[in-house]
């Protein structure tokens, strides 16, 4: 029996659902979740702040933990201003005469926290235990322009510019795709395919969670490129898993759409006669059986 298209994405993904499991069961997740966790969750508000004063930041706390940390605030660093909630305790009666104490926000204050490339000090290199790796080499021929043509007939304009530390990003209102250009052509066409994949999914209807969002494009990067023989297990793994926060779960909630994504960016592919992946298959034209 002939394998479909679909069902070939189908096992794509499977390998990456069981690869995501396989990173969280592993030690190198397990070092990263133990330093993880001694860094607070912000707030939307706050992290929208963080961002605003400083777009490339990656791990956030405040001088005092800091110090717990082993690190400390090189000197001269202008902190990052955020809201911290003025908490008061006060005694409430209970319906049964008792007293009991509550803790009231009544306002916020200013307080001022830093990102980790402020700080010195002690190596907290287990961080960064299970991190994408940026992808190195050249891209199938052809491929670039094609995904650029796809991003224009979805009105998007691709451009080549990097803002903070982020490897490419899609501007919904403005319109753009961009793409880093400092970095080789198959890391340049995984991310234009991340961002045109931002671009069909989540113009109209935005997911609930961020990490929604970037779990399902990033799985349309690994189907697509694996379809096209170009390997990001190195990247998408990782970034998946991180987004994922180690549920796997979600790798599986997300796969239709991300299936049915990568199965119209490949369908506009083989569109293009010339293209032909690294395996040496020519791309097929339809999308039925091989
Ligand atoms: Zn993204």
């Amino acid at each position: 029996m002939t394998q479909t298209k679909t069902d070939k994405l189908k096992e794509a993904h499977d390998r990456l659902t069981q690869a995501v499991e396989s990173i969280v069961s592993g030690d190198d997740w397990q070092r990263m979740l133990k330093v993880a966790s001694k860094f607070h969750n912000y707030s939307f508000n706050n992290q929208l702040m963080i961002f605003l004063q400083r777009p490339d930041a990656t791990h956030v706390a405040g001088f005092n933990r800091w110090k717990s940390l082993g690190r400390f605030v090189k000197k001269g660093e202008k902190g990052i201003a955020i809201f911290a909630p003025c908490k008061y305790k006060t005694k409430i009666e209970t319906d049964n005469g008792d007293e009991k104490t509550m803790q009231q926000i009544r306002g916020f204050r200013v307080v001022h926290v830093f990102d980790i490339s402020q700080t010195d000090g002690e190596s907290l290199e287990d961080l960064d235990a299970v991190r994408p790796k940026l992808l190195d080499g050249d891209a199938p021929e052809g491929v670039w322009e094609v995904l650029v043509s796809q991003a224009n007939d979805a009105g998007f304009e691709v451009i080549r510019t990097q803002e903070g530390s982020e490897n490419g990003y899609c501007d919904f209102l403005g319109k753009k795709i961009a793409v880093r250009p400092d970095v080789a052509p198959a890391q340049a066409v995984k991310t234009l395919i991340h961002e045109l994949a931002h671009a069909l999914l989540h113009s109209e209807i935005r997911p609930k969670t961020a990490a929604i969002a970037e779990v399902e494009v990033e799985s349309v990067v690994f189907i697509v490129c694996d379809t096209l023989g170009l390997d990001t297990s190195n990247y998408s793994f990782a970034y998946i898993a991180r987004w994922a926060e180690g549920s796997a779960e979600l790798v599986k909630e997300t796969a239709e759409r991300s299936i049915g994504c990568a199965k119209a960016i490949l369908k506009g592919l083989a569109h293009e006669e010339s293209l032909s992946c690294r395996r040496g298959v020519p791309i097929s034209k339809d999308d039925g059986t091989e």
